[in-house]
């Protein structure tokens, strides 16, 4: 059993760091400036935001966690929140497109070789390109292990087949990390993970799915069909699959969380504004008690969101295994129902207003669901939870 933690954040202060206030700022200012004027555009027309993303990545607010030998920055998971919240404030179809290298290239930075490392992180340092995290399949979303694409050793080679869906820039990505089985029959002791170039023969993009929020970023289907891939792309041992692909997801998972605290804080600020503005019955609907507690309960729960997604960032770089997981879920689960909520009483507040596309709170609140969905659902947040609470530790 995981002690819930009374204690362990006692060390931490809240006062960021010169430093962590001007790389804040920055995706601020980047945001604000480069972001926002296009984030209608391209959630309407479903548009990849290259210039955005080459534009950021000239900035240096990609590929964060890359370590300093690679030409990165070797940021902490913490400092990543701040920039990732301002980024997701901006537009979070936006800014899914320029932080999910984060999710790509975790396998690689988790479990690469040096000379993996070496062949495949500064290339992303290099120049804008992406790279993706392909787990998902048509049958195998929440069940992980269900997963059919297999890859069978071929001497020197694995040959992969099999299906991917819901894969995040796969429809741009140089590169991805594909999870298969080399032991259909072991179930998630069976699964490997292997760095694939999507130009490779036989990787074929199959659709760009539309979707109902975050419309800026591609998310793709995509078939492996005898596809080649020599031994030296095989991420850990066969079999290491399973724990790549949950330890990546640990890793990750509070930078998506923060992602949900950056769209629930731009449905609060439209919220509290038009709230000032808007005049019924003479008065101020802000000074209309319902209305006022539901702008109340959108600050309180955006900052206690906020705060779960620093402490996991902050276990996780202090190394504290198991604890970051279920505070890695706690945050999850807490920001992404938060996101949900707030953006849902932000189109109340606005009336009929909020329902109309050209006020921008009825896409906030198409975007904030996905949160509830990808990197594990809602649901799944709180199985973790439960396991962690209720599994004798060790
Ligand atoms: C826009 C988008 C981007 C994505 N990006 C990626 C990506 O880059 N890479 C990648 O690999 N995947 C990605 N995914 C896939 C995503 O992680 C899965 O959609 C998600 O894990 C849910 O899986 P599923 O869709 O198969 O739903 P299912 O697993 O079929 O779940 C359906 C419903 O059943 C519930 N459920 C399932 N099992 C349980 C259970 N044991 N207990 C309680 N409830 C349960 C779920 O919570 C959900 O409500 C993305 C998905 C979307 C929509």
């Amino acid at each position: 059993m995981v002690a819930i933690d009374k204690g362990t954040a006692a060390g931490v202060s809240f006062a960021l760091t010169e430093e962590q206030k001007e790389l804040r700022a920055l995706a601020h200012t980047f945001a604000e400036r480069e972001i926002r004027p296009h984030e209608a555009e391209c959630d309407a027309e479903m548009r990849h935001p290259a210039d955005l993303i080459a534009k950021a990545h000239e900035l240096g607010l990609m590929n964060l966690h890359v370590p300093a030998e690679y030409g990165g920055l070797g940021l902490s998971a913490f400092d990543g929140l701040l920039v990732s919240e301002e980024l997701y404030w901006g537009c979070s179809g936006i800014g899914t497109s320029i932080t999910a290298n984060g999710l790509g290239s975790g396998p690689v930075l988790l479990f690469g070789t040096q000379e993996q490392q070496a062949r495949w992180l500064p290339p992303l340092i290099e120049s804008p390109i992406l790279c993706s995290f392909a787990l998902s399949e048509p049958g195998a979303g929440s069940d992980v292990a269900a997963l059919r694409s297999t890859a069978v050793r071929d001497g020197d080679e694995y040959v992969l087949n099999g299906s991917k869906t819901f894969i995040t820039n796969a429809g741009h990505a140089e590169w991805a990390v594909v999870f298969a089985k080399t032991d259909p029959a072991a179930g998630r002791r069976g699964m490997s993970a292997f760095v694939v170039e999507m130009g490779s023969a036989g990787v074929t993009i199959e659709k760009h799915l539309e979707k109902m929020g975050q419309r800026a970023t591609d998310t793709s289907a995509f078939a492996l069909t005898d596809v080649r891939v020599p031994v030296e792309n095989r991420l850990g041992e066969e079999g290491d699959g399973f724990k790549i692909a949950m330890a990546t997801l640990d890793f990750t998972r509070p930078g998506t969380a923060i992602g949900a605290v950056g769209v629930a804080q731009a449905a609060y600020e439209h919220a509290l504004e038009y709230s000032k503005e808007r005049v019924t019955f003479d008065l101020p609907i802000a000074m209309h008690q319902a209305v006022g507690f539901m702008v109340a309960d959108m600050a309180t729960e955006i900052q206690a969101s906020r705060l779960l997604c620093w402490q996991a960032a902050w276990m996780l770089d202090n190394g504290m295994g198991r604890e970051a997981t279920l505070y890695s879920s706690f945050a999850k689960r807490f920001a992404a129902d938060t996101a949900m909520k707030v953006t849902t009483d932000a189109v109340q507040v606005l009336g009929g207003y909020g329902y109309i596309k050209e006020y921008p709170v009825e896409k906030l609140m198409r975007d904030a669901k996905l949160f509830q969905i990808y990197e594990g659902t809602s649901q799944i947040q709180r199985l973790v939870i439960a396991r962690e609470i209720f599994t004798p530790k060790g």
